[in-house]
């Protein structure tokens, strides 16, 4: 097996955008365009639990993925004193949208082969065996136009030459985004992101670098690995080489993992 060798791989990250409301638009066309979200019932603004998707319509309302619902409401009303339209307030259909996932895979597996689910709305994709950056970007130009066709449904594309690049990339220029990271690029394009934006950082460990004043990856790099062990434990050797854009994780297909469903 003998290891992962970057200067040979090519890997895309598929993420569709706001993906619950970008199903519920395609199947109700009424819905279209307006500010849409997926989620708890609002109850009138005393409803539990959270907001699951919301369009981007919505999101222009301040609206964002595990918000309260009830905050997600009263941000509606707001809206709606300013003359703006209400929010759409939906159920989750998980049935609908496992359906519209599984057929985007198999549409994905057709046209690559080696995929993995890593979600619901979201696949890595191993390109290694077209060898170039450019013929990918066609190949999968050509599948986000074919979901968008088929399915109404814009995806954010990254490219890259491991998947810890490839998911930083997709979420660079949402909706609708195509960002391709060549392995030259690699080290300037993480160096100017802030500690957040690197897969596995949540509120915590950033907490922790702005504290010792480290806000970039820039910053992040200029600290050796044994101190970022102090700090995290295993987590700060991971971290080391998250922020160097190495991650050896090969693109593992369902079949390898298990054999659900
Ligand atoms: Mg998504």
């Amino acid at each position: 097996m003998g290891g992962y060798d970057d200067s040979m791989r090519i890997i895309a990250h598929i993420d569709m955008d706001a993906f619950f409301a970008s199903v519920e638009e395609h199947a109700n066309p009424h819905l279209r365009g307006t500010p849409l979200v997926i989620g708890a019932d609002p109850e009138n603004g005393r409803g539990r639990g959270v907001v699951s998707t919301a369009s981007y319509a919505a999101r222009a309302y301040g609206i964002h993925s595990a918000q309260p619902i009830s905050q997600a409401w009263h941000l509606s009303e707001e809206a709606a004193r300013r003359g703006k339209p209400c929010v759409v307030f939906l159920p989750v259909d998980m049935e609908l949208y496992a359906d519209v996932s599984r057929r985007i895979m198999n549409v994905l597996r057709e046209s690559v082969g080696c995929v993995e689910e890593a979600s619901i709305d979201e696949a890595y994709l191993d390109m290694s065996s077209l060898k170039d950056f450019g013929d990918t970007e066609a190949c999968i130009t050509g599948i986000k136009r074919s979901i968008t066709k088929e399915h109404g449904i814009t995806a954010s594309v990254g490219i890259g030459p491991n998947k810890l690049i490839a998911k930083i990339a997709s979420g660079r220029n949402k909706p609708d985004g195509f960002t391709v990271i060549s392995r030259e690029d690699v080290a300037t394009f993480l160096e100017a992101l802030s500690v957040r934006e690197i897969p596995g950082v949540g509120p915590k460990t950033e907490n922790v670098l702005n504290h010792k004043m480290i806000f970039t990856v820039r910053e992040l790099k200029k600290i050796e690995c044994e101190v970022l062990v102090q700090w995290f434990g295993k987590w700060g050797s991971a971290l080391y080489a998250k922020a160097r854009g190495i991650d050896d994780d090969p693109v593992a297909t369902v079949r390898e993992l298990s054999s659900i469903g």
